[in-house]
Parts: structure tokens; C-alpha cells; sequence
């Protein structure tokens, strides 16, 4: 089968290049370097397209766009115009002197490849766009290029697309390989929230995500692929439905959904059609992004909160139990409110491990700090502090309050039966020291003071909380 024609025309040699580099498998390439050459090459050889950068030198690319599109022997070739992302006024004009279409550079090939062909089928594709259609979307294309965060980018993609298109709903959907959908943006989202789909409910979507192709249903009451759901979509506010595939390395990876609020004799125009396949290709760069930008900041805190806690008893660990107490410190300080330290250490517990071996040991202090899990209020900070000492931080809590949260957890772990223990009973010698604001002037008195307290209770004997008054 003969190749088409593909005319590109762009005074930079490497930039020639480097598109006939990917594009010589699927088109016989004539190359133009100035819109002298456009105009000639084009009535020569009547290719099926033209790539057309609009930034050359002698006849610019919007002069030799707008002898093209006047002359009947080259109207009817599409042209795609190339242009640098900031020179919006000159893609405007492009569009104005008849050009079909528009990429910016550097040219993401495989939507350069995407647009060919879809030009390449209807020759006109987007003569049932509205000049303001093709302005929004160069709006878009435009502001997309200037948000870094994904998620903005799908939000502003979702309610933008309201303004030019009757919409009811606007929606972006990721899908992952095991068939979890979840909504990333929608036009009546209040807040940046996210959504999971049950695709169950939505038959629509599931089939658009089976077959890869947009799915179009004009009108929601009479089509039978609802048929599972009709009790459901009775009575809703849209009537007709469009599901486009989100496309990325020619995989799917989510969908856009609209939902438009006209009469069913309306349906889904060819105009609507258009603007959200374009659409669609356009938020896939966001969308992968998103996900991507999801799963990297999972992993962040995934890895934050491992650094700070203890791998044992799940609890905060020594460094984070000191930078906690530093900042409580000086916010007590600051404030004028007071702060407690609970100290306390388990009593012979090189016994338990003698006796039942280091692992039960781990076990013994793993349901320890599950113990203090459970007695510590939300803004109380438990830590390990070490082997098997324990703390805990009492932000606004007095001497009284932080002897009765010490007293709670000295009974709470007597009284424990360990799983572990045969019956045996595990006793610990607990510390309480409070900063009133004017006992001590560092953080580091409060922790001696607790410690300190500990030793005073071994010395009598264990079992036992000791208070510095
Ligand atoms: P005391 O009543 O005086 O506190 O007696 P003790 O036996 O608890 O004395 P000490 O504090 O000297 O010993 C602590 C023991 O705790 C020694 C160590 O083997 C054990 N230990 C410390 N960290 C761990 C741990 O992570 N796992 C286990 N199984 N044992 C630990
Ligand atoms: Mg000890
Ligand atoms: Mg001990």
C-alpha cells in the first residue's frame, strides 16, 4: 500500500530530522525549510498533511498557512502548525489563517502521531468545532502547561470543560491494572477529595475500559446497556452520557466521564464528541502524574513514619521521643501551660528473657506498648525509649493529671496477662516529673527528674510509681 504524503516544513534541520526520524515508517516525507518552499512543495506533491512550524525566516509559517488554505489545490490538505509554547498570539493567528490544528514544541510524538491520524480520517476533523472551541483549547493546553501539581491540572480540566459544553458532570477517572477506579477530579467536588467507583454501577465505564474505545449513550432512560442500573440513573439530572478512554503508552489508564444536562435529542453531538477526545488526551500526561505523584508521596510517608518510630512496639522512637519533647518544651514554655514526663522501665525483665528466651521477651514489650497505646489520650506522645523503658510525653497536663495517667498504666500492665507468660505477672517502676514553668529550664532537667524518679522506685523496692514533687 502506498505511504501518504507528509510534508514538514521547518527552517531547523535538526528539528526536521528528528520528526522524519519517527515518522518515516508510516509516511513518505517531503521536507520544506521556509513557507516559499510550503506553498511550492505542496502543489507539487499534494501530500496528505502538512506539519507547518510557523517560526521561519522569509515567509513565516502563518503567511504560507494562509496561501495554502486560499489556493483550491491545497485547501483541503490539513495542516498542523508547530509552534514554541509561549507564542500563543501567533498560534492564534495560525488558527485564524485556516490552519486545522496546532502542537507545541518540543512535540510530544506519539499525540504528534494521535492527531495525524485522526486528521488523516476525516479530513476536516475538527470542522464541527466552534471557533471558541479551539481557543478553549488552546486555553487549556495553555494553562496545563503552567501547573505543576497534577491534581490542580485535572481539576481545572473538569470545570473548565463546563463552561464551553452543557455539562451535568464532569469527571476523571484513574483505573489501575486491577480494575480499582477512582475519581480524581470532578466539576462538583467541593474540596480536593477523592473517590472510589464501584464499577458495578457504572456499565458504561466497564465497557469503555474493556473494548478501549469511547462509549456514547444519548439517551440514559431508553439505552439498554443501563438496563442493569436504570433504577438507579431514573430520575438523575443528565440524559445522555459520554465515557472517553484516557490512553497512556497505549494503555488505559482511566477514563473521562461527562454527563450532559440537554435533552435527549441532542444527545452526544459530534462537536462534544471531538472536544472530549481531545480533552481526554490531553489530561493523560496529568492523570499518569497523578497516580505516580500518589504512590511517591504514599511511599514518602510510608518511609517518614517508619524513620520515627520503633519497628518493635510500633511506637515513637528514642529521637523522635527527644525532638517531640523539645518542641512540647518550649510550647509549654511559650504558652504557659504545663508539661509531664512519664518515665518507667520494666522490672527484671532480664528474668522474663532468662526464662522464657529473647523472643518472648520482644513479645512481652511489643504487648507493652499495645497496653500504653491504649491508655495514652491523642495528644499524649508514647515512646520506647529504650530496651525497655518506656515514656510518655503529657502535653497540659499537671502533677496530678500525669499521676494518675502513670498510675493507670503501672495497674493496666500488673494486671495484664501476657500470652506469652504462663501466668506470670510483669511489673514496672514507673517516674513522673512536670515541668510548672518555673522549676526547671530545659527539657533535659525534665528528663533527668523523671529518670531519677525510676531509680528512687527501684530502690523501693519496684512496682511502684515515685513522683519528683
Ligand atoms: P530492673 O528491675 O532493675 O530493671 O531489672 P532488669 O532485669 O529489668 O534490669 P536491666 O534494666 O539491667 O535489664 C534490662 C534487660 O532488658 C536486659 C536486656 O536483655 C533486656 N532487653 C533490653 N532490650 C530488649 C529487647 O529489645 N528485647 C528483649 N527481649 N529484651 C531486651
Ligand atoms: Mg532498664
Ligand atoms: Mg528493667
Amino acid at each position: 500500500m502506498a505511504r501518504d504524503k507528509l510534508l514538514i516544513v521547518d527552517d531547523e534541520l535538526f528539528f526536521r530530522e528528528v520528526l522524519k526520524e519517527d515518522l518515516r515508517d508510516r509516511f513518505e516525507i517531503i521536507e520544506g525549510k521556509n513557507g516559499n518552499e510550503a506553498v511550492d512543495l505542496a502543489i507539487t506533491h499534494a501530500p496528505a498533511l502538512i506539519l507547518l512550524d510557523i517560526e521561519m525566516p522569509s515567509k513565516n509559517g502563518i503567511d504560507a498557512c494562509r496561501i495554502l488554505k486560499n489556493d483550491s489545490r491545497t485547501r483541503r490538505i490539513p495542516i498542523i502548525l508547530l509552534a514554541s509554547r509561549h507564542n500563543k498570539q501567533n498560534m492564534v493567528l495560525g488558527l485564524k489563517a485556516g490552519a486545522d490544528d496546532y502542537m507545541t514544541k518540543p512535540v510530544y510524538i506519539p499525540g504528534l502521531i494521535a492527531r495525524i491520524n485522526a486528521h488523516l480520517r476525516s479530513t476536516d476533523f475538527y470542522s464541527d468545532l466552534e471557533k471558541k472551541d479551539l481557543c478553549f483549547l488552546l486555553e487549556i493546553s495553555e494553562r496545563i502547561s503552567a501547573i505543576r501539581n497534577p491534581m490542580k491540572i485535572l481539576t481545572l480540566i473538569v470545570e473548565k470543560i463546563s463552561e464551553i459544553i452543557d455539562v451535568a458532570r464532569c469527571s476523571i477517572v484513574s483505573v489501575n491494572d486491577k480494575g480499582d477506579a477512582v475519581v480524581k477530579a470532578s466539576s462538583d467536588f467541593t474540596t480536593q477529595e477523592e473517590l472510589e467507583l464501584d464499577l458495578i454501577k457504572y456499565p458504561e465505564i466497564r465497557r469503555s475500559l474493556q473494548l478501549k474505545q469511547t462509549i456514547i449513550i444519548n439517551d440514559v432512560e431508553t439505552d439498554p446497556l443501563l438496563e442493569p442500573v436504570r433504577a438507579e440513573t431514573r430520575g438523575l439530572e443528565f440524559h445522555s452520557i459520554i465515557v472517553v478512554p484516557i490512553v497512556k503508552k497505549e494503555s488505559v489508564i482511566g477514563t473521562l466521564l461527562l454527563r450532559t444536562a440537554s435533552r435527549p435529542k441532542d444527545g452526544i453531538t459530534s462537536r462534544i464528541h471531538k472536544i472530549c477526545q481531545l480533552i481526554a488526551d490531553i489530561s493523560a500526561n496529568a492523570l499518569e502524574n497523578a497516580v505516580l505523584f500518589e504512590s511517591v508521596q504514599a511511599a514518602q510517608e510510608y518511609f517518614e513514619d517508619i524513620a520515627i518510630r520503633d519497628g518493635l512496639t510500633n511506637l515513637y522512637n528514642h529521637r523522635h521521643f527527644y525532638s517531640r519533647l523539645e518542641e512540647e518544651f518550649n510550647r509549654a514554655r511559650r504558652y504557659r501551660l504545663p508539661l509531664s514526663l512519664v518515665f518507667f522501665d520494666i522490672d527484671n525483665f532480664k528474668q522474663i528473657n532468662d526464662r522464657y528466651g529473647h523472643p518472648v521477651g520482644d513479645k512481652v514489650l511489643n504487648q507493652i506498648g499495645t497496653l500504653l497505646k491504649h491508655v495514652a489520650r491523642e495528644s499524649d506522645i508514647a515512646a520506647r525509649y529504650g530496651g525497655e523503658e518506656f515514656a510518655i510525653i503529657l502535653p497540659n497536663t499537671g502533677q496530678r493529671g500525669a499521676l494518675d495517667v502513670a498510675q493507670r498504666i503501672h495497674i493496666a500492665v500488673r494486671n495484664h496477662i501476657f500470652s506469652n507468660l504462663s501466668q506470670e505477672r510483669i511489673t514496672i517502676s514507673a517516674g513522673v516529673a512536670t515541668f510548672d514553668n518555673n522549676n526547671m529550664t530545659s527539657f533535659q532537667e525534665l528528663v533527668q527528674l523523671a529518670d531519677a524518679e525510676i531509680y528512687t522506685a527501684k530502690r523501693h523496692g519496684k512496682d511502684r510509681v515515685c513522683q519528683k514533687i
